[in-house]
């Protein structure tokens, strides 16, 4: 007999129809010879509407009458649904997070869970129960015992951390789409069912897949190797299956991560190579390159910052035995890229041997700002020059020079507090990555960020932990990081551009920080560009599939779409570019990967 923990959304239990649905449902698997933990979700959107209630009283709730409040929602779910189980005469018990034993953190409004007491619902189980729990809540630890919830969307962390701590065969979430897609449907029509993805790259697509699953239920279920799917609540169709690692036994205390960081890695093995000041146009890092995909060496980082003038750097990097020949190829096309073929200061290639890529990675960091921020510090106060910054939804990324690598990676794992040694994303045991992982799995659009630059940061340690924290100290989520390759020397001080992305929301306030902080850190000018949008793609068979930036790169010049900004993961590539093309663009790129069209997926209104 299998352990299966059910969860099913807001729309799966809007009405009392859905809901006698759901319990049909819950029926059949239970028929089937298992046992079923089902997590729910609050009717429809009962939480929106309650947050407005709460609203219409005070500008601002205290956060604990807010869960105090939002708790309620799930209340009225898991009761109906129970009689509803009943009614079909299946034994059927609700209970609350608090009767479960979901403990949590004292944190309101964003509880992490730290342990869930099984025996209850062990129990329950053993008598031929069906347990229907509320999700996103919990209960803090003895005295207080304070209801807690764990932050909009968390019921499917709720659903992952139970089936987690019950050591489930398996968890389903259940949704109003077929599963994770391709791209987002509305911008993308002919998006299709992924049949699979591994939770690193799920994390990778957060801004894509956050409405659908939860990153912390993903970070559990990778975490614990939980057996995962997102299935349709309303068509019997296997859905995605969400590919965790091998399980590794894991103690069940502190279930989420409170560190904010999972891993230090680092990489010797590369060198770099940049090409200077070249053109500002669509087609550039297209022909650069194709022609190094050609050549079939394997690119992992891609820097390219804000333009300065009409020209741009790039760098990227490679492994030391492709240098040369990734040197040969740059040299070769440097005239091609020239306004001017013969002028060499347009276009010039340098190299580096003597680089080591260090990263921080893990979930934690979406939504908490200050984690870069930490990073850089720690950095600085070890005396670290960071050359380039490269960051994606899970992970930032620093060249340095090779010299400081061990000191750098022992300072890290020391602040984040991390004693495993550093694991590897090209591990295949650990990033659970099928042998025939396409090289690109989805392909996102985010349109709600604006880019910010600032100009001449001097170029030695502490002036990018000192800008990050600034915007950190103000709750300023930054999303993408890019410190370019090209150095400037401005009254003899060696500078570099920085340029991040941020919520358009806070764009104004980011800048106005900055520019007060500007002249004090010996800065320039801060430039603030609010109509970009950010394209990524994103897939773990890209770490050994050379051609897949080139690629992404030449849909985007055949379509005369000039990119702003690019920055990388081992598996992710995004572009900045203009915002009025970022539709197109993502559906160029989400064609150019052979994504769509081979099946009509049907999205219930
Ligand atoms: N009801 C909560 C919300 O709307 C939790 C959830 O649905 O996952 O955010
Ligand atoms: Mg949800």
């Amino acid at each position: 007999m299998a352990l299966i923990v059910q969860k099913y959304g807001g729309t799966s239990v809007g009405t009392v129809e859905r809901i006698q649905a759901v319990a049909q449902r819950v029926r059949q698997t239970v028929e089937a010879g298992n046992s079923v933990v089902v997590v729910v979700s609050a009717m429809g959107k009962t939480t929106d509407s309650l947050v407005q209630l709460a609203n219409q009283i005070s500008s601002r709730p205290s956060r604990r009458e807010m869960d105090m409040l939002l708790s309620t929602g799930e209340q009225v779910s898991i009761s109906l649904l129970s009689m509803a189980l009943q009614e079909l005469g299946l034994p059927a018990i609700s209970l609350t997070g608090a009767q479960v034993g979901i403990v949590t953190e004292a944190e309101h409004a964003r509880a992490r869970i730290l342990h869930i007491k099984t025996e209850r619902m062990e129990r329950h189980l053993q008598a031929g129960n069906v347990i229907v729990v509320a999700g996103f809540q919990g209960v803090s630890s003895a005295p207080d015992l304070e209801i807690t919830t764990l932050g909009r969307g968390g019921s499917d962390t709720s659903a992952v951390a139970l089936a987690a701590a019950l050591q489930a065969d398996r968890c389903e979430i259940y949704t109003d789409v077929p599963g994770i897609l391709t791209a987002d449907p509305r911008l993308v029509p002919d998006a299709q069912l992924m049949p699979e993805i591994t939770c690193d790259e799920m994390l990778e697509l957060a801004s894509l897949g956050a409405k659908v699953l939860h990153p912390r239920a993903v970070e559990i279920a990778r975490n614990y190797g939980v057996l995962l799917a997102v299935r349709s609540s309303w068509v019997d169709n296997p859905g995605t299956q969400v590919l965790s690692p091998l399980p590794q036994s894991r103690s069940l205390e502190d279930l989420e991560l409170v560190h904010p960081v999972d891993a230090v890695e680092f990489d010797t093995a590369q060198a770099k190579v940049a090409l200077l000041r070249v053109p500002d146009r669509p087609g550039v890092a297209a022909r650069l390159f194709g022609e190094i995909g050609q050549q079939a060496l394997n690119v992992d980082l891609i820097i390219q910052s804000i333009h300065e003038g009409n020209t741009n750097d790039i760098a990227f990097t490679v492994i030391h035995r492709h240098l040369t020949r990734a040197e040969a190829v740059a040299d070769a096309i440097a005239p091609a890229l020239r306004n001017h073929p013969a002028d060499p200061n347009e276009a010039e290639v340098i190299v580096d041997r003597h680089m080591a890529k260090v990263s921080i990675a893990g979930a934690g960091m979406i939504g908490r700002p200050g984690v870069a921020a930490q990073m850089f510090s720690t950095l600085a106060e070890a005396g670290v020059n960071i050359q380039m910054i490269s960051t994606s939804e899970v992970k930032v990324s620093c060249t340095l020079d090779v010299e400081d690598c061990d000191r750098a990676i022992a300072i890290l794992c020391q602040t984040f507090n991390l004693n495993s040694s550093p694991i590897r994303l090209d591990n295949p045991e650990q990033a659970a990555a099928p042998k025939d992982a396409p090289a690109v799995r989805g392909a996102a659009l985010d349109r709600n960020q604006a880019r910010l630059a600032i100009r001449h940061v001097p170029d030695r340690p502490g002036m990018a932990a000192k800008i990050f924290r600034l915007l950190a100290d103000q709750s300023i989520s930054v999303d993408m990081i890019i410190q370019s390759q090209r150095c400037r020397l401005v009254a003899g001080i060696t500078t570099r551009d920085i340029a991040f992305t941020v919520a358009q929301a806070e764009a104004e306030a980011a800048k106005e920080i900055l520019e007060a902080a500007a002249p004090k850190l010996g800065c320039g000018k801060v430039v603030l560009d609010t109509e970009i949008a950010k394209v990524s793609v994103v897939g773990i068979g890209m770490i050994d599939s050379p051609g897949v930036a080139a690629k992404m790169f030449r849909a985007l010049a055949d379509q005369r779409i000039n990119i702003q900004m690019i920055a990388t993961s081992e598996i992710k590539i995004s572009c900045v570019v203009a915002e009025t093309e970022g539709v197109k663009a993502l559906q160029s790129v989400h064609s150019a990967f052979g994504l769509a069209g081979r099946r009509q997926i049907e999205i219930p209104a």
